[in-house]
């Protein structure tokens, strides 16, 4: 991963192929003590990409192995039991130029994927509301 700019709160990201996404970029947030951020998009190709969607329950889950061309990717960045959480979203385009969907569980970069980020002041959190649903919240508790 490299960062190609940031400044006043803007960072874009240039991830390469063969890292695992989004895993590369919580482990910079990690690194650069991001406690904060919006995902506002992202472009470039991802395979063996796992997605779904949420039930309400549970996610039902979809792998697709292709290298496929996203269409966009956004989302945000929290803290999660104390480590940096990436919750994204993604349309990807199959070689048929159809378009799929869904909540982003991770895949590898196949080509590159250029990402812009605005980094918040702050910190947003993830908090359990029982089975695996975990809602967004500030950091500051209201005791
Ligand atoms: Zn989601």
């Amino acid at each position: 991963m490299k960062v190609l700019h940031r400044r006043n709160g803007v960072a874009v990201l240039r991830f390469d192929k063969g890292e695992e996404f989004p895993g590369a970029l919580a482990d910079w947030c990690g690194k650069e003590e991001i406690r904060a951020a919006a995902v506002v998009a992202g472009i470039g190709m991802l395979s063996d990409v796992e997605i779904g969607r949420y039930d309400g329950m549970e996610y039902e889950k979809k792998t697709i192995g292709e290298s496929s061309e996203i269409l966009s990717l956004q989302g945000n960045v929290s803290v999660k039991e104390g480590k940096p959480f990436v919750h994204l979203h993604v349309s990807l385009a199959d070689e048929n130029l159809a378009a799929m969907g869904g909540h982003l569980f991770g895949g590898t970069v196949s080509m590159t994927i250029e990402l812009v980020i605005l980094e918040l002041q702050g910190e947003f959190v993830r908090v359990p509301m029982g089975g695996t649903f975990w809602m967004l919240d500030t950091g500051q508790r209201n005791t």
